[in-house]
């Protein structure tokens, strides 16, 4: 069945502990997601070293499938060697797209003693320098702005020097009030930013893990929609359906307003991307 909207999808998945190389639970859920047709899946790129390297197994396991892969880059005990030989990596295996981050460290680890690059935006310049439009650049963009950003002005000063850097888009943080981003989009067009500014769109998986995310990364958690979840914190059906229907909503309003493409932070679960997509009649189901 081919649906109406011609919406670019993409899902992000995060590399699981490997035993064995076992990708075999990972491998269900990227089934079930290729159904809607995915632009590409991304890879996340943790902050210790062995994270990293599963970063780099996930990548080759889903190109070995013939999976369109966006790697993930930080900042993160990332020197010019170790990046160069990374890119290298990722050109041999044809990976056309990559996220370019700062990272988030690990607590009681220090930056970038290890890293020759303090800030997303060196690194593209970096890799633009070093590849030139080999590789289409996303950058994280934050419709509620990044905790650290001393205000919001710098925060878009910041976007702006990483698309001038030479970043093709941006992904933003999640968020749950649509009005955040049709604000955030407005601000981007002032300070003259006008590449695509993807929404990040995290499912409801689990109430506790979610006040725990939206802690951590400066999100607002809604009032409305913490009280709803609290409500029915210990029933697991319900969060899931409630979680299904609200983000939909936002997803249909996010669409309403302008958004050409969706990101879907999936956790490495099928299940309620997949419902919401379903609501959405977006994607073709094979
Ligand atoms: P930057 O753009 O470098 O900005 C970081 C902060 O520094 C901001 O507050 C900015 O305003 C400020 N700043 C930037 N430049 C300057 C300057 N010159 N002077 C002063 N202040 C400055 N984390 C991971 O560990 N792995 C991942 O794979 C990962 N993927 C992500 C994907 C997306 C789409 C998003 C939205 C986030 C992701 N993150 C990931 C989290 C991200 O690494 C953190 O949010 C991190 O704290 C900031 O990353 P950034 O690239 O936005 O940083």
């Amino acid at each position: 069945m081919t649906f109406k909207k011609n919406i670019d999808i993409s899902f992000e998945l995060f590399p699981p502990q490997l035993v064995n190389n076992n990708f075999d639970r990972l491998k269900i859920v990227c089934q079930s997601l290729l159904r809607f047709n995915p632009k590409y899946f991304s890879v996340t790129f943790g902050a210790s070293g062995s994270s990293q390297t599963n970063t780099l197994k996930l990548v080759n396991h889903l190109v070995e499938n013939k999976i369109t892969t966006t790697p993930h880059i930080s900042c993160v005990n990332m020197t010019k060697e170790r990046l160069e030989k990374l890119l290298a990596q990722y050109l041999c295996l044809g990976i056309k797209q990559l996220v370019v981050i700062q990272g988030d460290l690990l607590e009681n680890d220090t930056v970038s003693k290890y890293s020759d690059f303090k800030y997303a935006y060196e690194l593209v310049e970096f890799i633009r320098r070093l590849t030139n439009n080999t590789f289409t650049i996303s950058v994280a963009a934050y419709p509620e702005y990044h905790p650290r950003a001393h205000n919001s002005d710098t925060d878009l000063t910041n976007l702006k020097r990483k698309i001038d850097a030479g970043a093709d888009n941006a992904i933003t943080q999640f968020f749950y009030n649509t009005d955040a981003y049709v604000n955030f989009i407005d601000r981007c067009h002032q300070f003259g930013i006008t590449v695509p500014i993807i929404p990040g769109i995290m499912p409801i998986h689990n109430y506790k893990k979610l006040l725990k995310f939206t802690a951590s990364c400066g999100a607002e958690f809604p009032l409305w929609l913490r009280k709803l979840l609290h409500t029915h914190e210990k029933d697991d059906n319900a969060i899931k359906e409630i979680g299904i229907k609200i983000v939909t909503q936002l997803c249909e309003a996010l669409l309403r307003n302008g958004a050409t493409d969706l990101h879907f932070y999936t956790l490495n679960q099928a299940e309620p991307t997949a419902n919401i997509l379903k609501n959405l009649c977006l994607g073709v189901i094979k």
